[in-house]
Parts: structure tokens; C-alpha cells; sequence
């Protein structure tokens, strides 16, 4: 059985005052959210989508990945209708694992991208939903230009714009050693696919992959808030399982049935060059420089303290020298009173790139005895 294990990092960046993108990554499921409008809106909406995707358990198929997202659709949508929320909206990548089958799907809206590391080759899978994206096809701008194209910000499609959205859908079957990268936007305008290319096969840890990925949109402008969820497959390759595919959710109304509306995910292959040496010495100036900065903007997770659940800062079990911090205890959260579902769901350990989500995951554990 093929496993998925992953990592997040996200910084607010040089500019902007505010992060508004969220992340997330569980055993079978990981995501980004970048958030838009307003100073309350863009945060809301982004939450709003990671918050719907966690409600996802177990072995994710491609048909409950895309119900999920377009029922966060339609709940931020909904949630725009207040006066000091419109307008607001987010874009979504999102993969989910089912182990049994080896197959990941990728789906996404707006231009938050995922990409595949197999081998040698890093493709990115999904299809920007963008101004740029389509003057880079109409073969107006080059893909260079877009990525410092004044109207690079301005996404085609995103959650909450509109009672419906179509929702693209890729499903890869994952082999041993394979990774997905998603990120936001602030990652691919800041850092050029052959330096993202590098640093992804450079790191064979996912929490220091997705570090340098962060700090090199840093190191590179951070112009954007930036936010990178890296998930690693590993173990013995799954039974069975589909070959391949992309679909587009609004091909057909079938377009979720594996044996319909079949085309293949347009890919951009970036080639491995050589390294130039003062390239690299820039970067590990970069890194050395930002050092241990970074780990204040890894993840948040939950996980029992003594008796009680208590949020931590940091992953799961450490990462080198770095121990997972104490934020808080939930001292009204004793863990032999949660019930099944919950302690499950604890025990998934899912990291959340901000503490309010972590929180919101905690408050959402149900206790047996609440109410008493
Ligand atoms: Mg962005």
C-alpha cells in the first residue's frame, strides 16, 4: 500500500500585511487556498474552503473531491451576500489519496497550481484559470512575462463568485517516490520553474522542500503571500487503479466516470539543467539567512497533552533539532471523553497553516460528555 505523508509552510511575505491563503495536509488529503478581496473576505473564503475539505475522511475518490469543493462553492457564495463579505473569494488546489487504489486526484480553480515530481521530471498538472494564462496560449506573452505581468493577480474562475463553478479534475496514479507540490500564486510568479524545479528534487525531506520552496518566493520578492503544501508517496505501489487522466468537470455531466470525457492534462515538461554554481551559493546564502525564521510559519496540529487535547506549533513528531511548541491546551477537551469519530480524526494528526484553524478543528472535536 502506497502511503501519503506531507508538509506545509506559509509566510504572509514582504508586502502585504495580511495572509490570506490557508493550507492544510492529512493522511489522504492536502490543499491551498488562496483567499480574495476585502481585508476580512479573502481570509474567510480561504478558510471557508479548507474548512469544507476537512470534512473529508478516509479514501478520497475524485467524484467526492469534486462534490466537496463545489459545495464550498456554494456555501461562500452564500456567505458573500453579507454586505462586508462581497465579492469575496479563493482559489482552490486540492489532492485527494485513495491508498487502495494508488490514484491521487488534483483539482483545482483559480491559480493556485499543482505539479508532479516523478523521477527527473516535474510537470505541472494543473491549468492556471487566468488573465495570463490565457495571453501565454493566445501567444501574446511568454511565460516569463506573465510571471511579472501587472495583471497576473486576476483569476478566471474561483470559489464564491458564482452559484456554480466548474471544477478541473486530474487523477494521476501515484507511484513510490512520487510528490505533488501546491502552491499559491506567490510561489510560481516569484520563483521561475527551473529553480522550483531544483529545490523540489534538492529536498528529499517534504518540510524542508516546502521551507526553501517558501523562502525562495522570499528571496525572490514575496510580493504575495506564498504557500506550499509538498505530499510525498511512499511504500509498495497500490493494486489496480485508473491510468492516468484529466477531467474537465464541465465537459459532461458524467465527466466524473473514469471511462467518460477522458483527455489528457496538458503538461509543461521543465527540462533539468545544470547547475550553475553562483546559483546555488545565492541560495545557500538565502537559506542559511533566513534560518530558523521559518519555522515559526510551519504548521499547526492538535494532538493529546497528559489528558487533555493541546495545539502545537510545528509537525508531528519534530522535524531535526526542532520540537513541536505548545500554543495551548484545551483543558475542556479531556480525550477520554471524545468519541470515536473525533479521536480518529485527532489521531490523523492534520496540520493547518494557521492557528485559527487548528483552533476550529479542535472546537469541532465532539465531546460525549458536552452538554453535560
Ligand atoms: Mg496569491
Amino acid at each position: 500500500m502506497t502511503v501519503m505523508t506531507g508538509a506545509v509552510a506559509s509566510h504572509v511575505g514582504n508586502v502585504r500585511d495580511v495572509n490570506q491563503d490557508r493550507a492544510m495536509h492529512g493522511p489522504t488529503l492536502g490543499a491551498v487556498a488562496d483567499g480574495m478581496g476585502g481585508h476580512a473576505g479573502g481570509e474567510k473564503a480561504a478558510a471557508m474552503a479548507i474548512a469544507e475539505l476537512n470534512g473529508i475522511r478516509g479514501a478520497v475518490s475524485e467524484r467526492r473531491l469534486v462534490d466537496v469543493v463545489e459545495a464550498a462553492n456554494r456555501r461562500i457564495y452564500e456567505a458573500a451576500t453579507d454586505p462586508k463579505l462581497r465579492g469575496m473569494g479563493t482559489t482552490i488546489v486540492a489532492a485527494g489519496f485513495d491508498p487502495s487504489s494508488g490514484v491521487v486526484t488534483l483539482v483545482n480553480v483559480g491559480d493556485s497550481r499543482g505539479y508532479l515530481l516523478r523521477g527527473d521530471d516535474m510537470t505541472q498538472v494543473t491549468v492556471d484559470h487566468s488573465l495570463v494564462e490565457d495571453l501565454v496560449r493566445d501567444g501574446r506573452i511568454s511565460a516569463e512575462e506573465a510571471r511579472s505581468h501587472p495583471q497576473r493577480n486576476i483569476v478566471t474562475r474561483a470559489l464564491g463568485i458564482g452559484p456554480d463553478v466548474n471544477v478541473d479534475a486530474f487523477a494521476i496514479r501515484v507511484e513510490p517516490g512520487d510528490r505533488l507540490v501546491l502552491a499559491s500564486d506567490g510561489l510560481s510568479n516569484e520563483v521561475d520553474d527551473e529553480a522550483l524545479t531544483r529545490l523540489v528534487q534538492q529536498h528529499a525531506d517534504a518540510q524542508e522542500a516546502a521551507d526553501v520552496l517558501v523562502a525562495a518566493a522570499l528571496d525572490g520578492g514575496g510580493r504575495d503571500n506564498v504557500t506550499v503544501v509538498v505530499l510525498d508517496f511512499d511504500g509498495e505501489p497500490s493494486e489496480d487503479g485508473a491510468d492516468e487522466r484529466a477531467v474537465g468537470a464541465e465537459d459532461s455531466p458524467d465527466a466524473h466516470d473514469p471511462l467518460a470525457g477522458v483527455s489528457k492534462p496538458r503538461r509543461r515538461r521543465f527540462p533539468l539543467r545544470s547547475l550553475l554554481l553562483a546559483t546555488v551559493v545565492v541560495f545557500v546564502i538565502g537559506v542559511v539567512g533566513f534560518g530558523t525564521s521559518w519555522y515559526a510559519d510551519r504548521g499547526f496540529f492538535a494532538e493529546p497533552k497528559n489528558d487533555v487535547v493541546a495545539i502545537y506549533r510545528g509537525r508531528p513528531g519534530g522535524f531535526l533539532w526542532f520540537r513541536p511548541e505548545l500554543v495551548e491546551e484545551h483543558p475542556e477537551l479531556r480525550v477520554e471523553d471524545l468519541d470515536g469519530a473525533s479521536l480518529q480524526r485527532l489521531e490523523q494528526r492534520p496540520v493547518w497553516s494557521t492557528v485559527d484553524d487548528a483552533r476550529d478543528f479542535v472546537e469541532n472535536l465532539e465531546s460525549t460528555s458536552s452538554g453535560s
